[in-house]
């Protein structure tokens, strides 16, 4: 059985299942194409992954106010 959905990144209509376009579009039910998954969906999510760790470690330097 073959679904259609309309891409909500490109607006293509794409036949398939889609794929999850978070963190690009963040509407519940929300479908991308393959072609917007692989260009957008793939690289912004390395770089939240890039942008977590970039948040985690500077902490380590933060705790060098010195209370002495
Ligand atoms: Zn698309």
């Amino acid at each position: 059985m073959k679904q259609s959905f309309t891409c909500s990144i490109c607006g293509a209509k794409t036949r398939g299942f889609g794929n999850n376009p978070d963190p690009v579009v963040t509407i519940p039910d929300a479908r991308c194409c393959d072609s917007c998954n692989r260009d957008y969906v793939i690289k912004a999510r390395i770089l939240m992954i890039g942008l977590i760790d970039a948040a985690r470690s500077p902490k380590k330097n933060r705790q060098s106010t010195r209370t002495e």
